[in-house]
């Protein structure tokens, strides 16, 4: 048995290329926690983690006072009872984000690790269904952009390969969401798939209404028309319209996926590996979704639910949103608009670890364990 030696953390800051913006935010920054852990046989595991620009330092306080002074002398290998000890000994914090944040940077290194001491890459270990998935783009659809632009964009990944473009709704009008809609339609042609993403903007009523309106485009899906925690409001609006309802990116425990699933208030789950806490309680999600012939197309961090979505029988699209290309060595590979899961063994995200020794925030940066 190998036991954990050393724990290293850090966090680095990384800045859109894009300005984004939603119906209820901007993403101004991607803070990203990093736990980069080092075992008894001299293996080594990387996990992380993100935010959109608020509560990294909450996050990097939570594993160094409280989880990451855990590991030392634990076997890495068994990633359920860590997850679990460590969930518990948070308890009167969860279920919530930044308890889930801070838990995924460390499931992620646990199986980093064990995908390295098999010298496996994760979408093999974790399942193994496919190699590669469609992409669809959401880089070129943000709120503040003008119909023009929206409409270029999508021609562009058309022409690149890509399956889908996601555009932001929740304008003041109905009007204007569905004449952008119906312009993207007109352009892209019948045949290639177009998503919505409402941020949770909406009230029940007025999401039933711009849902039947946006009926006649043909929609993959509407995304997170409601507050993530409307549960009923969901029922309802699920109901009430032929356009599949996708939700996922801010729910935070398996429970709660699953009572969304057993109440058919979702069609598409959208499970973030980051903010439901890591690899282990993301594939229990992508499961139960299976159990209820449910796609998973998870939010956002492209370069590690690559290799999730690939795992899996019912991972059908992959949201590409460039952000780790500052501090890694290679980018996310893509063929004729299809992501191609890493081979490497591990998660396949090769860091650029001098990048993040110069970007790292020294405030953040700590060593628990021999050496520290
Ligand atoms: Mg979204």
């Amino acid at each position: 048995m190998s036991t954990i030696e050393r724990v290293e953390l850090a966090m680095v800051d990384l800045v859109p290329r894009v300005r984004r913006t939603d119906a209820i935010q901007s993403f101004v920054s991607q803070e990203t926690p990093l736990v980069r852990l080092f075992d008894s046989d001299g293996l080594e595991g990387v996990g992380y983690s993100y935010t959109i620009g608020a509560g990294g330092s909450s996050v990097m306080a939570l594993l160094l006072d409280h989880l990451a002074p855990q590991l030392p002398g634990r076997d890495p290998a068994h990633i359920e009872s860590i997850w679990r000890d460590l969930k518990f000994s948070t308890n009167a914090t969860t279920v919530g984000v930044i308890t889930a944040l801070a838990l995924a940077a460390i499931d992620t290194a646990l199986w980093d690790l064990k995908c390295r001491r098999a010298g496996l890459p994760l979408h093999v270990v974790a399942g193994g269904a496919k190699d590669r998935v469609g992409l669809y783009t959401t880089e070129g659809g943000w709120l503040h952009l003008e119909q023009d632009t929206l409409v270029e964009d999508a021609l562009a990944a058309q022409a690149a390969g890509f399956g889908g473009a996601k555009i932001k709704v929740g304008k003041p009008g109905a009007a204007q969401d569905v004449e952008r809609i119906m312009a993207l339609r007109d352009a892209v042609g019948p045949a290639w798939e177009l998503m919505v993403d409402a941020n949770q903007a909406f009230t029940v009523d007025e999401a039933i209404r711009r849902a039947r309106c946006f009926e006649p485009a043909n929609l993959a899906w509407l995304e997170e028309p409601l507050p993530a925690d409307d549960l009923s409001g969901h029922v309802r609006l699920s109901g009430a319209t032929t356009v599949p309802i996708a939700t996922g990116e801010s729910i935070y425990s398996i429970g709660h996926f699953r009572e969304f699933m057993q109440r058919g208030a979702c069609s598409v789950v959208q499970v973030d590996v980051a903010r439901v806490g890591g690899i282990t309680p993301w594939l229990k999600v992508a499961h139960t979704a299976e159990s209820f012939n449910l796609p998973v197309c998870p939010h956002f961090l492209m370069e590690l639910h690559v290799s999730l979505v690939c795992a899996v029988p019912n991972g059908r699209w992959l949201e590409y949103i460039p952000q780790l290309d500052e501090i890694t060595q290679q980018p996310l590979q893509i063929d004729n608009g299809q992501a191609l899961a890493p081979r490497e063994p591990g998660l396949g995200i090769a860091w650029d670890w001098e990048q993040i020794k110069r970007r790292r925030i020294n405030a953040h940066t700590a060593v628990i364990g021999q050496g520290g």
